[in-house]
């Protein structure tokens, strides 16, 4: 993400914070200080927000390693003023371990009230209610210990709402996918989430309330777009490569010379070439890079065999488009060659998934609207 500098890393796992994210204990800080807090409220003031944002960040990370024990690593965590994002590589699929996965941030936010609330003892909570001058809430520790609790707990009811992307809408969603496959379980969780989004819009109206209009706005895309992203993968999973394999592809032998590779390349007739042997099987590829090497070596004489990269992996015939995204984005490659027993017979890349994907979801459309009729 633009923007964004890393500031720590925890448990294998960069921390990193946009900008933007000092904007608000600023602003928190400053305007309180112009309303007439006086500057030693306004350190605990200033103390507080940060740790608010250390129990974001650790219900975060009750996220990751959650997902860590099912196998689903984690690229960094973001924290912006609205904020933390932990960026899991995916979500586990398992509607069981999706719960989980959702429910561990906010156990971790009750986790952190519960362990505060002995403090409650001491400190009852009618006192902070009882006070009126804001200057005394956070006049030291007590006071601050006390909205730290509530604060942790009104984490936990934020999130527990049932829309995406927060972590009720995610629970919903799992609860529903039991019974209902992951699908259908998502679209009736982007439903319910979409009637909430409407909600809080007229709430946020009512109320005069930006915050609610803008959350509502926020619940109501993301809806949308988590129920479009399952029904892309659930195409994904169910189309063979070989229903999209491109067998007009570019292949050379490892005999063919440099040159030969170079003028055809020179004729725009591909960007990528797979090197095959006499009996068809795969040696890897030639990209751009390779041939512009052997270009600038004045080495054209050489054979394709020894230029060529071998590929971390090959496609197969009867993969899913799912799997063969997965491995072409794993081998950094725009794409891999299809083998059939064990031979070369096309090619797949990802920009021809994409097309697919792009066709596909333009015919569903047009099913739609002829159904109607
Ligand atoms: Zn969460």
């Amino acid at each position: 993400m633009k923007g964004t500098f890393q500031i720590a890393t925890m448990f294998g796992i960069p921390v990193k914070i946009h900008w933007s994210f000092f904007l608000l204990p600023a602003w928190a800080v400053g305007s309180s200080v112009y309303n007439g807090m006086s500057w030693t409220s306004a350190g605990w003031f200033f103390v507080y927000i940060l740790t608010l944002f250390l129990c974001v960040l650790l219900h975060e990370f009750g996220h990751i390693l959650m997902a860590r024990r099912f196998g689903v690593g984690t690229q960094d965590v973001i924290l912006t003023p609205i904020g933390g994002m932990a960026r899991l590589h995916r979500m586990p699929e398992k509607p069981k371990n999706e719960f989980a996965v959702s429910i561990a941030g906010p156990l971790v936010n009750v986790g952190i009230a519960a362990l505060l609330s002995p403090s409650l003892l001491y400190f009852p909570m009618q006192d902070l209610l009882a006070l009126e001058d804001v200057n005394l809430i956070f006049d030291g520790p007590q006071f601050f210990i006390r909205i730290l609790i509530i604060a942790n707990l009104v984490l936990v009811g934020f999130n527990l709402i049932p829309a995406f992307p927060l972590d009720g809408g995610r629970m919903l969603r799992a609860g529903l996918s039991f019974k209902l496959g992951r699908r259908r379980g998502t679209r009736i969780a982007a439903i319910i989430g979409k009637i909430l989004a409407v909600g809080m819009l007229v709430a946020g109206y009512y109320l005069a309330s930006p915050s609610f209009v803008l959350i509502g706005v926020f619940v109501f895309v993301m809806a949308t777009i988590e129920y479009k992203a399952i029904a892309t993968e659930d195409v994904l999973k169910n189309t063979p490569v070989s229903e999209v394999i491109n067998y007009d592809f570019t292949k050379v032998y490892d005999t063919t010379p440099m040159s030969e590779v170079l003028r055809q390349y020179s004729m725009g007739a591909a960007k990528d070439f797979v090197v095959i042997t006499a009996e068809h099987l795969p040696l890897g590829m030639l990209s751009q890079k390779e041939i512009e090497q052997a270009l600038h070596a004045d080495d054209l004489e050489a054979l394709a065999g020894e230029y060529f990269l071998p590929l971390p992996g090959y496609l197969q015939k009867e993969m899913t488009l799912h799997q063969a995204e997965a491995l072409i984005k794993r081998a950094r490659k725009t794409l891999l060659p299809v083998l059939s027993n064990g031979v070369v017979i096309g090619c797949l890349s990802r920009k021809s998934i994409t097309h697919y994907m792009h066709f596909k979801r333009r015919m569903m459309t047009w099913r739609k609207i002829t159904n109607r009729q």
